[in-house]
Parts: C-alpha cells; structure tokens; sequence
C-alpha cells in the first residue's frame, strides 16, 4: 500500500518560472513508505549523510514527511567549504538540524605529527589508516546504541555496490542496514532535487558526482565512473573508506585486482 505523502512546502514539487511542474520520480511514494517502515521497526535509526545528492534526497523525504528518524554527517575536517556549508543550508531549509560528528583530536594529531597532512596519497594503509581516524571511528561512536542506519549507497555508483542489496545485516557495525536509494538511477535522484528544490551541493554542478574530503575528491570527466573522482590514485576496486567495508566481500573475484604503479 502506498502511503500518502503529506503536503508541506518540503513534500511539493516545484514549478519552474515557464509555470511547469517537475513530476517527482515514481518511486518516491514508495521511499516514503519504506522511510516510515523504517522508522516503525527501527526508532533508533538514523541516516548518514555525506551531504550529497542522494542524503539530501533522504533527508528531503526524512524531514518533509516528519519522519522521527535521526540525520548525521562525518565532518572529518577535510570537507570543502561547500559541503560544510550544507549543514547550515538544511537547517535554513527544513527547521531542524542535523548531528555533526567529528574525528578524534589527538588521534588526528598523532596521525598528521607521525605520517604529514596528507599522507593518504603514499600508500592504501595509510590512507585507510586516515579514512579510519576521520571517519570510521567516529561512525563507530554515532552508531553506538542503534540497532539500524540508512545510507544513500546506490548499485550504479561503483563496482563495489553492484551487488548492493535494500536492507542488510552490516557485519562490520553489527546492526540493520539500509539502503533505500539501491535501485534508484542517477537520474531519478536529480529529478527528486528538481521536483522538490531540494538544497544540493554546488560541487556537484562542477563535475563532482561523488562528494568526499577535499583532498581526496576531484571532479570526473565525460565518461568517467560516477565515483572516478574518489581517491583516482587508487585501483576502482579499493575504493570504500571503511564505511562501507562490507560492500568489498560482494566484488566477483575477476574483477579484484592490485593496482601496481
Ligand atoms: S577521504 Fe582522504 S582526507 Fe578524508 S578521511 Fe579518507 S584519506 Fe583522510
């Protein structure tokens, strides 16, 4: 059965200046029935969002349905200013905040005396190693206590997701996982953001499908993979930060491969 979707300004598609409404995607009633599912079994669910297109569709529908689900991000503390500027955007937006949570201090201190700033590029442990402190770590500490999270992980996006399932035990924190976005196109979460005026990342519109620490994250070129951009010195196959370790066990063995120099 699909639930009807309430008709607050945060639910209502938008019309252009022409005077045309932009049709938000068919499968947008059926997010907001999963999202109130979710809710229902899990109240102590929450979203992780890294503050790109598919969270802010997520946090669209979480916030303009009124859902009571929690919404946090990782500010690791190598975010472009954009992407911080998100947090204060979507308070603007829907009149309620989001949870920021950060990297241990002196574990980023100890790291950056020990390696340098950016010693992420020298090698894959040490950049696991920085991806572990800054991000990992703290999704350990916001996760602690749920017994579920949602994520805006979608099959398309990667080899390391083609496998990606809707719900799912997440060995690695232990707890329900879901990704409700998992079918959902490229295209169907740009017309969620265009329907609705959803606030998005302006790095996106400057060749950034993919939005992670500045450092780390380029822009791609026609053609690319959606997440190309990612860690680009790194094998397509490495390409997860920890945070969604489980996603790397689901690659077929032919396509795992080392990346030698
Ligand atoms: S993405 Fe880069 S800067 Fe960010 S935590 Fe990982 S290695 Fe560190």
């Amino acid at each position: 059965m699909t639930m009807p979707l309430p008709k607050s300004p945060a639910t209502a598609p938008v019309t252009s200046s022409a005077g045309a409404s932009v049709a938000p995607p068919a499968r947008w009633p059926a997010l907001i029935e999963t999202l109130r599912d979710i809710a229902a079994r899990h109240p102590d669910a929450a979203l992780a969002s890294s503050l790109a297109a598919e969270d802010m569709v997520l946090t669209h529908a979480i916030f303009g349905a009124g859902l009571d689900l929690g919404i946090f991000t990782l500010d690791t503390g190598r975010l472009n200013a954009e992407t911080v500027a998100m947090i204060d955007r979507i308070a603007a937006r829907y009149g309620r905040a989001i949870s920021v949570v950060r990297p241990d201090p002196r574990a980023v201190r100890e790291y950056v005396e020990a390696n340098g700033l950016n010693a992420f590029y020298e090698s894959v442990p040490l950049r696991k190693s920085c991806c572990e402190i800054r991000k990992v770590e703290p999704l350990r500490r916001a996760l602690a206590g749920r017994s579920a999270w949602i994520t805006g992980q979608r099959r398309e996006q990667a080899v390391t997701r083609g496998e990606l399932r809707e719900s799912e035990d997440d060995p690695v924190f232990g707890l329900r996982k879901f990704n409700p976005l998992a079918a959902w196109t490229h295209d169907e979460v740009w017309q969620a953001i265009r329907a609705f005026g959803i606030p998005y990342n302006p790095l996106h519109d400057r060749g950034y499908p993919s939005i992670g620490c500045e450092p780390c994250t380029r822009a791609i070129r026609p053609g690319e993979d959606l997440r190309a951009g990612r860690w680009w010195w790194e094998s397509s196959d490495s390409k997860e930060c920890g945070l969604h370790a489980g996603n790397l066990a689901s690659i077929p063995v032919s396509v795992v491969s080392i990346k030698t120099p």
